[in-house]
């Protein structure tokens, strides 16, 4: 069995998982915001042990843990730089520190990175080698998978996908770029640009839930979009847009055979895939439209493990590491 970990600002996912990417036992445990990092591993120590104890598992069936987490990280080091989400936690020792607690060879990767690598293990890109996940969350994070390999690059910040630029002197990223894609496929993004636009006087029928104090959040917009809302629709198709772009990019940089989508608001299903895969076919280069045969457009589909593709991603490639080891 190996430990997953997907470590939140709000939750963390803990399960034990075998090495077809199988979920023995999983746990939802909220982050405790008080305590730092010391009481986070104290909690995920505990909540293994009562899986463990659930199952009749023996502690000498764990042959290891993954844990991915928000960054900037250091992978090489096992360091969480900083982490915004969680108050107080600044070049934290995470692997190193949850490896003493638990007994057992701790990895740590990019939350982002291990979604995307739960998906290509055990989800949507099972089948293949060359992979892109995009998770639409609050924000956006991305993992890219080459020849079966997380992509990390030089720096280990590869493939932040949500801080590409699609738009020259676009809206103010908190990362201090302007015209992130983030910044405009985000459920946050999405959430906030109609309320914007409902302040300014736009109509919709999400204006009397803000003026009732109410914040709009990306899963309302979604509903109000399929029910005909005109202003969330505008909202929706325009992040639809941007998304085909980063789509379009995605495929001349790194020619994957699928670009999957996850997090919150791929929930939406085909009402977000199919005119995403529309607009990457209308703004992608013309000779695979062509009729000469040539194609390498990659397939858009829905991520299938859910709020679940952290936690096993994690596991898996922790998996990758210390599997062969312990076989
Ligand atoms: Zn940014």
């Amino acid at each position: 069995m190996m430990i997953g970990i997907d470590l939140g600002g709000t939750n963390t996912k803990i399960g034990l998982v075998r090495p077809g990417g199988e979920v023995a036992s999983k746990a939802n445990c909220a982050t405790p915001l008080v305590g730092g990092a010391e009481a986070v591993i104290e909690v995920i120590a505990r909540t293994v042990e009562e899986l463990l104890l659930g199952m009749d598992g023996s502690r000498r069936a764990v042959v290891g843990a993954g844990i991915g987490a928000p960054g900037p990280l250091s992978l090489d080091k096992g360091i969480i730089h900083q982490a915004v989400n969680l108050p107080g936690w600044t070049n934290v020792a995470i692997r190193d520190l949850l490896s003493d607690r638990l007994g057992v060879p701790v990895l740590l990767e990019n939350d982002g990175n291990a979604a995307a690598y739960g998906e290509f293990w055990a989800g949507a890109g099972k089948d293949g080698k060359d992979m892109v996940m995009l998770t639409l969350g609050t924000g956006v994070g991305a993992g890219v998978i080459i020849n079966g390999q997380l992509l990390h690059g030089h720096f280990e910040n590869a493939a932040e996908v949500g801080h590409m630029i699609v738009e020259r002197d676009g809206l103010p990223c908190p990362c201090g770029q302007r015209g992130c894609l983030e910044r405009y496929v985000g459920a946050a993004a999405v959430a906030r640009r109609v309320e914007q636009a409902i302040r300014d006087g736009a109509l919709s029928v999400l204006e009397e839930r803000l003026h009732d104090g109410y914040r709009i959040d990306g899963k309302a917009v979604v509903e109000a979009a399929k029910q005909g809302d005109q202003l969330c629709l505008d909202v929706w198709r325009e992040a639809c847009e941007y998304l085909a772009i980063a789509c379009v990019n995605l495929q001349h940089l790194f020619n994957p055979a699928r670009i999957v989508l996850g997090g919150g608001l791929a929930q939406a299903g085909s009402f977000l895939i199919d005119p995403v895969i529309e607009a990457t076919r209308r703004r992608g280069w013309s000779p695979c439209m062509s009729g000469s045969g040539f194609d390498d457009a990659p397939e858009i589909q829905q991520a299938q493990l859910g709020y679940q593709a952290g936690m096993i991603g994690a596991a898996g490639c922790a998996w990758a590491r210390f599997g062969e080891r312990h076989a």
